[in-house]
């Protein structure tokens, strides 16, 4: 054989590679950034070195890399967003977000690579997320032959508090670099075992609001309560009516929760206070249901509040938190459709599974404008499969000892659920 003939079986059988092939040959290189990733997490807004950790891996792979892209509304913080961009000919761009930041949890799991700052964890799997977007950036760039397109890489900081997506959108991401055509992301999911992917069309995560009541009512001697409003009875009186917001001003069909999860008011036993603070979560899909939910906290306060005789100017104040917001993940039907079958393909029709939507929350729903630009989110599986086949519970995302199992068989997963999907997206 001459030269040129072995060269050109080289190159034929570097493109025959399966991406499972090519998946495997990254693998030990990706567990190593795991392990790195998992073992220093950095608190939300405070992503500073897992971001130049990112951006210098997507740096070393050839891609056009942006640091600190990102605005947020609060003066003085820094906004630690990632944007690596590979230009590859004409055709459509595809944006792939990774969030960056861990959680203020103690680590428990007793792992070699566990934490090693204290009070912080990857309790969520960002770890595995950033892991698949390096090792997708590194697919993409030696394949480049392959497709063709715009692939736009985000790591996106702040998520668990639900504000780095409409940082970087605030600052000018879509203008700065390109408007995406489609956005993907996928989520590790700690109910699912390890090996398989999760799809749902339509909803899959709420919206989420945060709301504080504070009901007020004129204080006084607790031996007098004539000769005084009590505010502890009527946020009593509020907390119960607010349940039938779901249950009563409602359709069944639509998914609603409202939680109080923190009340305070008072100091002692035998002073009625003037004030009772209600902390609330509420969580919906449809855009109309959350505004009828909403002004239904502040109908049911006030008409409770006007009920118990508290003077018109001592209503209960109700507001809205629209800093912690997050908007309803909609996954794009024929956007779904469309991975989902490409996975079908890449993983066997058994481990692509249809899911149940939740009512937790994410960010990653910005990207899509509102829904003008087609977004997905998948779940891929962390579960460990033994406990999955023996019945035992499973740690949630967020729990001190979460630890997706097998950590290589999850990051394998990932890394070709996410290549197979911009692979049917930007193929040739
Ligand atoms: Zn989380
Ligand atoms: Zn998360």
């Amino acid at each position: 054989m001459n030269r040129f003939v072995i060269a050109v079986l080289i190159a034929a059988s570097a493109s025959a590679q399966t991406l499972e092939q090519r998946v495997d040959r990254e693998l030990p290189s990706l567990l190593t950034t795991y392990k790195t990733l998992h073992a220093s997490p950095e608190l939300s807004t405070k992503e500073q070195k897992t971001s130049a950790f990112v951006a210098s891996k997507l740096r070393e792979l050839g891609y056009e890399v942006t640091e600190r892209v990102g605005k947020y509304e609060e003066p003085g913080e820094t906004c630690y967003g990632v944007v690596a961009m590979m230009r590859n000919g004409d055709g459509p761009v595809v944006l792939i977000r990774s969030d960056l930041d861990g959680l203020p949890v103690n680590e428990q799991t007793g792992l070699p690579h566990a934490s090693t700052n204290a009070n912080v964890m990857h309790a969520c799997g960002h770890d595995v997320h950033m892991t698949t977007l390096i090792g997708t950036a590194k697919i993409l760039a030696d394949t480049r032959s392959q497709w063709r397109g715009t692939v736009m890489l985000i790591g996106q900081p702040a998520e668990e508090v639900v504000r780095g997506a409409k940082g970087m959108l605030a600052d000018g991401l879509y203008e700065r670099f390109a408007r995406p055509n489609y956005a993907i992301a996928i989520h590790d999911w700690a109910a699912l075992e390890s090996g398989k992917v999760g799809f749902r069309a339509g909803y899959v995560m709420a919206n989420s609001d945060s709301v504080d009541v504070t009901v007020r009512g004129v204080g006084g001697h607790g031996a007098a309560p004539d000769k005084s409003k009590d505010p502890v009875v009527i946020a009593a009186e509020i907390v119960v009516a607010l349940q039938t917001i779901v249950s009563r001003g409602n359709s069944p069909l639509d998914p609603v929760v409202v939680t109080v999860g923190s009340i305070h008011g008072g100091s002692k036993r035998n002073i009625i206070p003037d004030e009772v603070k209600l902390y609330l979560t509420v969580r919906t899909y449809k855009p109309e249901v959350r505004q009828r939910v909403l002004a239904s906290i502040e109908r049911i306060a006030k008409g409770i509040a006007q009920a118990a005789g508290v003077p018109a100017d001592r209503m209960p104040i109700v507001e809205v938190h629209k800093n912690e917001a997050a908007p309803a993940t909609y996954n794009d039907p024929a956007l779904t459709e469309r991975w989902a079958n490409a996975l079908r393909r890449e993983l066997g029709a058994a481990n692509v599974v249809l899911m149940d939507p939740v009512m937790v929350s994410e960010d990653f729903g910005r990207f899509s404008l509102d829904g003008k630009i087609p977004a997905v989110m998948l779940m891929v599986g962390a579960a460990d499969p033994a406990k999955v086949a023996s019945g035992a519970a499973l740690p949630g995302l967020h729990s001190s000892v979460f630890a997706p199992t097998p950590v290589d068989l999850v990051l394998k997963t990932a890394v070709r659920t996410v290549v197979a999907g911009v692979n049917e997206l930007l193929k040739r």
